[in-house]
């Protein structure tokens, strides 16, 4: 039996000598058998495939390892005595690594399996301007970027994003600055920062009957781009200015402002700042400190004397008889006083 299988074996390999197409492991593995067939044992001792535990991962700082699970033809897993694991170096960065199981102790065979990390969405990180409102005073702007990520480190920028500010940065306006991933980091951040207008300051409050009139320093650059387009002028009879109201004044030129129709005998308190249009959108400055003034009491036309605790007459002269047991004498209109019902006084008709 055995020496019949060897002389066919003999004359497989002279034909395949001749036809080019011999192969040394084949014959070998078929030499290799004590069976009377070829060996299938043999052939079934294989890592067949490999899985692993991830195939991609997003760059996080730390090395990434997926687990292997090894099969062999029969669809089994296998124990991790018959291959053995090594994985390319490093596995931090963004990139395709390699993870090679090797078959031993009886299994054969090599499979490559593949994994990536993937970049990290920058936007996850905490991205940040030094300075969000600056004042115009004719220089470029230009904040500084910082960059910390989810485990609070801040990211030094070589290799890792790059930065890239909108042009202008002097006038006033808001302006654009893009920060965009590298390598590790992809996707980018816009963030955006703003100059305002300069300030200006109440010179002087005065009243007049129930009008206030405010007058204040104006506001102009040497840059006629620049120049603001108005003023805004806050006031309120209340100190904390809680509730209030507000006069816009445009022309950066104007220096005053009247605004009547007050309450009469009444404090105001005024704040100021200014404004510039920029593409429509109004940039305001900081408000200025706080002044204030009373309104006058209100004049009184055709004044007639009442005493309001102890009388129904009013009176035209304030040493009336009429009036002189009374504790408290009050001065109003005539009308006030007809309208309240009072009628002349007994002696002075
Ligand atoms: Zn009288």
């Amino acid at each position: 039996m055995r020496s019949r299988t060897f002389t066919i074996i003999l004359v497989l390999m002279l034909t395949m000598i001749m036809a080019g197409s011999f192969s040394v492991s084949y014959a070998e593995d078929g030499f290799g058998t004590d069976d009377d067939e070829f060996g299938p044992d043999t052939e079934d001792k294989k890592i067949s495939s490999v899985v692993l535990s991830r195939s991609s991962y997003v760059f996080s700082g730390n090395v990434k390892t997926p687990k292997v699970t090894v099969y062999n033809q029969n669809g089994n897993v296998l124990s991790s005595k018959y291959y053995d694991t090594q994985y390319s170096k490093g596995r931090i960065n963004a990139g395709k690594y390699k993870v090679y199981v090797t078959g031993k102790n009886g299994y054969a065979g090599k499979i490559v399996a593949r994994f990536t990390i993937k970049p990290q969405q920058l936007k996850k990180s905490r991205v940040y301007l030094s300075k969000k409102k600056y004042v115009y005073n004719g220089k470029v702007k230009k904040p500084v970027v910082s960059v910390e990520n989810a485990k609070g480190i801040t990211l030094k920028k070589a290799g890792k994003y790059s930065v890239s500010y909108a042009s202008g940065r002097k006038n006033v306006g808001k302006y654009k600055v893009i920060i965009k991933g590298k390598n590790n980091y992809k996707g980018s951040v816009t963030k955006y920062f703003k100059i305002n207008p300069k300030g200006t300051y109440i010179k002087s409050l005065s009243s007049n009957k129930n009008t206030i009139t405010v007058k204040w320093k104006k506001q102009s650059t040497r840059m006629s781009k620049s120049h603001i387009t108005g003023y805004q002028i806050k006031y309120s009879d209340d100190s904390s200015m809680c509730d209030y109201s507000i006069k816009t004044v445009k022309g950066y030129s104007k220096t005053s402002k009247q605004i009547s129709g007050l309450s009469w005998d009444e404090r105001y308190y005024v704040k100021i700042r200014t404004y510039k249009t920029v593409n429509g959108v109004k940039y305001y400055s900081t408000w200025s400190s706080k002044k204030s003034v009373s309104t006058k009491e209100k004049p009184i036309t055709n004044p007639v004397y009442i005493a309001p605790y102890s009388g129904e007459r009013y009176h035209y002269n304030r040493n009336c008889r009429g009036l002189r047991n009374a504790r408290y004498i009050e001065k109003i209109s005539l009308s006030d006083a007809k309208s309240y019902g009072y009628t002349l006084c007994g002696y002075e008709r």
